[in-house]
């Protein structure tokens, strides 16, 4: 699958990021919980330096909570990485965030003192809507649309914590193909740019051999075909996704797919785990 991303624009926030970088204290690294290696942007990684980042495995009301687990612990092996657990579900407990910016920098913390913190993240993964909760209230447009280019703000939030929103936008993984399908199944990229019946065959591929049982009891299934497509065949003849004639419609059952998946009403699932990420990696490095 093909994703075009325009250098220009790369290049842009890239620029503007290296400029603000050196001002920030601590950086909030807003992940999809469902895809935490390919809601990444390469880019915080390369430009943080040594400064403590606070991974956010936001959306984790539709991820696999055991996955959830794991992904924390992989992450805070690496120096300087914590990582938290969010979501729509957890707004109550959002002040988490701000006492982990204030333990990563204790330094800072202090009557006449302000920790400054730039938040990261691809687009969909949630930050409009993660600012406006750490804000107490709407400060940044939300949206399903993803790739909305919104100008750099920057918020004062309670206690001591200036928040800026990273200038520009990030784009997602693009080197690594798998990245592209899993972005695709779980809305970070615009559906114009998706093809859905191979992102459903992906997505079937995977669910099959992750989390067969969900799909079982979802599309009221006893006993699961072994291919992505049988399958896809199979829950388009139950749902009664039929175009002329009497022919499966395989398309509408991929966004039916895709599109269940994205809302979580086939089980709380996660796409990808620490080892895929590290044998992926590697891949990519072979490249
Ligand atoms: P941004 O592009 O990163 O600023 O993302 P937005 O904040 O605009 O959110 C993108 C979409 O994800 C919107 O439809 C939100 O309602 C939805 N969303 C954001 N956070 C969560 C969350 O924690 N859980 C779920 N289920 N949906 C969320």
């Amino acid at each position: 699958m093909a994703i075009q991303w325009f250098p220009g624009h790369m290049n842009k926030a890239r620029n503007e990021i290296k400029e603000i970088m050196p001002q920030m204290d601590v950086i909030i690294e807003v992940l999809d919980a469902r895809i935490p290696y390919s809601s990444e942007n390469p880019m915080v990684t390369a430009l943080r330096g040594d400064k403590p980042v606070i991974k956010i495995m936001n959306k984790a009301d539709l991820a696999d909570p055991k996955l959830t687990q794991a992904w924390k612990d992989y992450f805070e092996q690496q120096s300087g990485v914590k990582a938290i657990d969010f979501g729509n579900d957890k707004a109550g407990e959002v002040h988490r965030i701000n006492e982990l910016c204030k333990k990563l920098v204790p330094h800072k913390v202090g009557a006449d003192k302000q920790i400054k913190a730039m938040i990261m993240g691809i687009p969909n993964v949630g930050k409009s809507t993660l600012i406006n909760t750490l804000a107490g209230r709407i400060v940044a447009k939300t949206g399903n649309e993803p790739a909305v280019t919104k100008a750099q703000q920057r918020i004062k939030l309670d206690d001591g914590i200036m928040l800026y929103d990273t200038p520009g936008m990030l784009w997602p993984k693009v080197e690594n193909e798998n990245s592209g399908y899993r972005l695709g199944a779980t809305g970070a990229i615009r559906d114009t740019a998706i093809d859905y019946e191979e992102v459903a065959s992906y997505t079937a591929e995977y669910l099959l051999h992750a989390y067969p049982e969900l799909l079982k009891s979802r599309y009221k299934i006893d006993e699961l075909p072994e291919s992505d497509w049988e399958f896809v065949e199979m829950a388009g003849k139950k749902r009664g996704c039929i175009r002329g004639g009497n022919q499966i419609d395989t398309y509408k059952m991929s966004e039916i797919l895709i599109n269940e998946l994205r809302d979580g009403i086939i089980g709380r699932i996660t796409m990808e785990t620490p080892a895929m990420r590290e044998e992926e990696e590697q891949m990519v490095a072979e490249l």
